[in-house]
């Protein structure tokens, strides 16, 4: 069976992460911080891709962490002060987490780092066939209707070099792709193992990822709403057959995914599973 090298970090060097921005208030929150940052600088070139992807995990939980506990802050009416520091201090986790994955897709020629709208290799021309929903702040809603759940988030397998990277949603070829949340589409590309991709930023600052579709119908910089067509599900890049493999990401590459129903959950989607 072919393995699916999408869910495989390169053996990569990568770039040092910049420093948190600022002073933080609680010192023992600088030094969770330093130590993840300065981690994932100090993994040593060509040390290894286990070493690298047990660190980029580490930074996304260390990420999570931090999310949670503005949410927690916020909901229970803390100081303003209090919040933003908490918000520093994600931020800071994601930017150091961001530029390591950026230079390792760079590097790895990631059509996300570079060539994010698809136009420098022979992607099929994404024609703008997408329309708004009328009900533009509609609430968020599932990728595609009418699918199975099949591989899940971290499930192993001999497809897989590592662990499942997003949830599989079995669908027939040509079954329409929506935008989960309103947000801005990052990237549109096609040619590595995820083959015909679109993945959009929404406003909490959360990438969203669908794969594998047979037709993009959306352009790189165009806004979307929750429920906009982004385009159709198929078998592009390498799969065993057709399937919506969906992400969401902290960044915009690969080596950023949280679980993404938990994350669904949370905007009020359940989509099963
Ligand atoms: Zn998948």
């Amino acid at each position: 069976m072919r393995r699916e090298h999408h869910a495989r970090l390169p053996r990569m060097c990568f770039a040092p992460a910049r420093k948190p921005p600022g002073s933080l208030p609680s010192l023992l929150a600088a030094v969770l911080i330093a130590g993840v940052l300065v981690a994932l600088a100090a993994v040593p070139a060509e040390a290894g891709g286990d070493a690298f992807r047990k660190e980029t995990t580490r930074a996304v939980r260390a990420h999570e962490k931090a999310r949670a506990q503005v949410d927690r802050l916020r909901a229970g009416d803390a100081r303003t002060t209090e919040v933003r520091s908490a918000e520093r201090r994600r931020k800071a986790i994601r930017a150091g987490l961001w530029d390591a994955l950026w230079s390792v897709a760079r590097d790895a020629g990631d059509p996300v780092a570079v060539d994010p709208s698809g136009r420098a290799g022979r992607c099929p021309a994404a024609r703008t066939r997408s329309r708004t929903p009328e009900d533009r702040d509609g609430d968020w809603t599932a990728p595609t209707r009418r699918y199975r759940l099949s591989a899940g988030y971290a499930a192993r397998g001999s497809r897989w070099a590592h662990r499942h990277t997003g949830q599989d949603f079995a669908v027939p070829t040509g079954t329409p792709v929506y935008a989960v949340g309103p947000g801005t589409v990052r990237a549109t590309t096609c040619g590595d193992g995820f083959g015909n991709q679109v993945i959009v930023r929404h406003p909490d600052g959360y990438f969203t990822q669908y794969a594998h579709l047979s037709r993009i119908d959306v352009r790189k910089g165009g806004r979307v709403a929750a429920g906009q067509r982004l385009g159709l599900s198929g078998a592009t890049g390498n799969v065993t057959g057709p399937h919506l493999h969906f992400e969401v990401r902290i960044t915009p590459y690969m080596g950023s995914a949280v679980s993404p129903l938990p994350w669904l959950r949370r905007k009020s989607v359940d989509i099963g599973g």
